[in-house]
């Protein structure tokens, strides 16, 4: 297979609740879209990096920048493409694991759909269906937090994960704790504590939690190894784990027993699935983590929630989670489950007339 034109398409799609990032600024949700046009056919990859950086150094201009001027030349120079090469051709070029996957997520969506063979086949999925949960960010009063989770439950959410920070912990936990009863219940920090805080996040092995995700900074491994020691609940990394072999350093240090896997965090899909290898031969736990995809990142994500190993619950929720129109048909959830697509490549296709009517920006590459 070989590359022959490429389209960068931007677009602005609003979101149906405000969702406040780490810098805390209030998201639209502008978004990018890669379409590769190969000998073989065609395929689509979602930029998943944010407007702004913060979760990580990556955000979507820069994002976008790096693809077209460095990695889709990476790429078009090969002519037997396969999935599996995408990574080794782009390995010249450090960091920016965001925007490697989209571009490997593209080009595998092209070569499986003419293949007819899905991403949950190609990757190893075992499952029809993925259970989901739904992700809370910090809410204004503990009275807003209560009636959100409220309206999640009615939904049907197998998993309810509560963002925490510094000032917004214990007591949320305990009230939703003390409101729901016995639903399964996660929090995640962004890494905005310190080990200087272990007594404090001691206090959260009272609720039950399944895990406390990313409690300190991405790069403390060590400190996350040492808390780990001196709580009950379960530590799972999310943001320092950036390839299987950082899962493998994190595994033999005792920094975590769970891990959340993000293709884009680890620059792609066949990245993600080593790491769900390297932690089933442990026997560390994962599941898939969100950032708040359209129905093509999702349809991907689905498919990697297939494998064996990932035994909790999604942050992947139906597109009415986000948005009121995909640029996929709508993703939907019956009894807290979504289906994982079973059609060639990502087994979704976008909807033009959506995707027109919020395409900001369409940049055409046809010569790398
Ligand atoms: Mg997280």
């Amino acid at each position: 297979m070989r590359l022959e034109r490429a389209e960068l398409r931007r677009l602005d799609l609003p979101l149906r609740t405000p969702f406040r990032t780490s810098l805390g600024l209030e998201l639209r949700r502008d978004i990018l879209l890669v379409r590769v046009v190969t000998s073989e056919g065609e395929g689509w990859g979602e930029c998943v990096a944010l407007p702004e950086p913060g979760y990580s150094e990556e955000y979507l201009d820069g994002a976008a920048e790096v693809i077209r001027r460095f990695l889709l030349p990476a790429v078009a120079v090969l002519d037997d493409l396969t999935p599996a090469r995408v990574a080794s051709a782009l390995a010249c070029i450090p960091g920016n694991p965001m925007a490697k996957a989209t571009v490997e997520m593209a080009l595998m969506d092209a070569w499986l759909r003419a293949r007819g063979v899905s991403f949950a086949d190609y990757l190893g999925g075992v499952r029809g269906e993925v259970e989901c949960g739904v992700s809370v960010g910090i809410a204004d009063s503990i009275g807003d937090l209560l009636a959100e989770v409220a309206g999640y439950v009615d939904e049907g959410y197998r998993r309810f994960k509560l963002k925490v920070e510094p000032g917004w912990d214990v007591e949320p936990v305990r009230a939703v704790r003390e409101r729901f009863g016995d639903v399964v219940l996660q929090v995640d920090a962004n890494a905005a504590y310190t080990l200087g805080h272990a007594r404090l996040l001691a206090e959260l092995d009272n609720f039950d939690l399944v895990m406390l995700e990313q409690p300190l900074p991405t790069a403390d491994l060590r400190d996350h190894a040492a808390l780990a020691r001196r709580l009950r609940t379960p530590i799972c990394l999310d943001e320092s784990i950036t390839s299987a072999r950082s899962a493998v350093d994190a595994i033999a240090l005792g920094a975590c027993a769970i891990v959340n896997i993000k293709a884009g965090r680890v620059g792609g899909y066949l990245e993600a699935r080593r790491i769900h290898d390297v932690c089933a031969a442990h026997g560390i736990p994962v599941w898939c983590g969100g950032m708040l995809e359209t129905g093509l990142g999702q349809a991907a994500n689905l498919a990697l929630a297939a494998l064996p190993g990932f035994t909790l619950p999604a942050d992947i929720a139906p597109s009415r989670r986000y948005f009121s129109e995909d640029v996929t048909p709508m993703i939907t959830m019956g009894d807290g489950l979504i289906a994982v697509p079973r059609g060639p490549g990502l087994g979704l296709d976008p909807e033009p007339e959506i995707m027109e009517r919020f395409t900001t920006d369409v940049a055409t590459l046809t010569e790398f």
